[in-house]
């Protein structure tokens, strides 16, 4: 039996999967149509305890791990959801974990102590104020990274935070954050030292403050259901008390928890790829022209078997890759090329999923076209390929 495929997690997959026929499925057009999900999912999937997955139940998860995690994406997409649900509702996978980890909580050791600062009593009181009532399903937070400037050089980051007493002021802007619009609260990176000198800092920056905006909503080309920002800071004052950690200690716990998302946007990728194969399966068993249903087809069950073998190699190897993550190995090389291995069998699968569906293929009513346009981002988010390229070129001593 895989690690991967234990009772537990079998129960943990059939929970989702009842979620997301019950929940889901009759509503995501509407959603899609909306450009957002609503709040009231965040509360019925922390119900059941989805929400906290991934997270300790000393801040409010529901206990589990990586493992546990990836299981739930995987099933959100394969049974009927999406890449784009799964950023919309788990954008808290990518706004809390830094605070977690600072506040000691997911490790049992404290990341700001293994950084070299202490442990801060600001950092229990953040898993309060944002990690519990997030988790709880009443608040919605985001991570706001990528800048107007760029996104893929992090350490150029050019919002700045300078000290005033108890509080800094933030100035800035940012863009392309998902759920920006719905947050209540942005992880924020910010700049402590001057405009891109790369010492970064994490600060928890509260909706309403004054010279806080959230601006247009972006139009994209898929991921409908999941609202994405442009944020603008200008004097935004924040308490010291919500920075996460030390000061400057951001950049490397930007870097640590990149695995995690990286391996998220890999599942989405590979669950995709083999949420196609499922719908091209049937489509071409069910679907006949001149007399004779598409799958009798020699060409067309080669077909079928390629994208089907292509989707199951990459599962196959993020699934490896994450068990060693959970395992603590710093294998961030591997995870790079486990990225990059999905998006790839992603990207080919959800072109030839919707060549075989015909023009039905190329039609909103098709779920096949929502995954083909939802699946271009992963190749993007969390670090683009050329950038996971850079680091599989450096691991090789190249
Ligand atoms: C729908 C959506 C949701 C997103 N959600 C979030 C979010 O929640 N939070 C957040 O912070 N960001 C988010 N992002 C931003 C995303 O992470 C960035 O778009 C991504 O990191 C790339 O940055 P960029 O767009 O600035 O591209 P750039 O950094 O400008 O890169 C442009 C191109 O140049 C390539 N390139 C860059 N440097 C090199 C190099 N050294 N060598 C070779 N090629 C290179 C890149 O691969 C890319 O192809 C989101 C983006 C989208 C579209």
């Amino acid at each position: 039996m895989s690690i991967v495929d234990t009772p537990e997690r079998r129960q943990l997959r059939e929970l989702t999967r009842a979620f997301v026929t019950r929940e889901v499925l009759p509503h995501l057009d509407d959603w899609e149509r909306a450009g957002e999900v609503p709040r009231a999912l965040h509360a019925t999937a922390a119900k059941l305890g989805l929400l906290g997955i991934g997270f300790p139940e000393s801040v409010g998860g529901s206990g589990g791990d990586l493992l546990d995690s990836i299981i739930v994406t995987e099933e959100l997409i394969r049974s009927g959801g999406s890449s784009g649900l799964v950023a919309a509702l788990f954008t808290h996978g990518i706004a809390l974990p830094h605070m977690v980890a600072a506040a000691g909580a997911r490790t049992g050791g404290s990341l700001s102590g293994r950084l070299g600062g202490a442990a801060r009593l600001g950092d229990d009181d953040l898993i309060d104020r944002y990690v519990r009532p997030t988790l709880a399903g009443t608040m919605i937070g985001a991570l706001a990274i990528t800048e107007p400037g760029g996104g893929s050089d992090v350490a150029g980051i050019r919002t700045t935070a300078r000290r005033d007493g108890d509080h800094y002021v933030v100035n800035g802007s940012k863009t392309y954050i998902t759920s920006g619009h719905r947050a209540d609260f942005v992880t924020t990176a910010v700049c402590t030292d001057f405009p891109g000198s790369g010492e970064l800092t994490l600060l928890v920056i509260g909706k309403g403050l004054p010279g806080f905006t959230v601006g247009r909503r972006l139009e994209k080309l898929g991921w409908h259901c999941s609202d994405t920002a442009e944020l603008s800071f200008v004097d935004v004052r924040v308490p010291v008390t919500n920075r996460i950690g030390a000061e400057n200690t951001g950049f490397l716990a930007i870097m640590q928890h990149f695995a995690a998302e990286r391996l998220s946007l890999a599942t989405q990728a590979y669950a995709t790829a083999q949420r196609c194969v499922e719908l091209a399966t049937r489509w071409c068993r069910d679907r006949e022209t001149f007399g004779r249903p598409l799958a009798s087809r020699q060409l067309v069950r080669h077909r079928l078997a390629e994208m089907h073998t292509r989707a199951e190699a990459a599962r196959s190897y993020v699934h490896e890759v994450a068990v060693r993550v959970a395992a603590g190995e710093p294998v961030v090389t591997e995870v790079a090329m486990a990225k990059n291995v999905a998006v790839a069998a992603c990207d080919q699968v959800v072109d030839q999923a919707l060549q075989l569906h015909g023009g039905f293929g190329y039609l909103r009513d098709a779920e096949v076209e929502r995954h083909y346009r939802d699946a271009r981002i992963l190749g993007i988010g969390g670090g683009t390929t050329e950038i996971m390229n850079e680091i599989i070129a450096k691991g090789m001593g190249l």
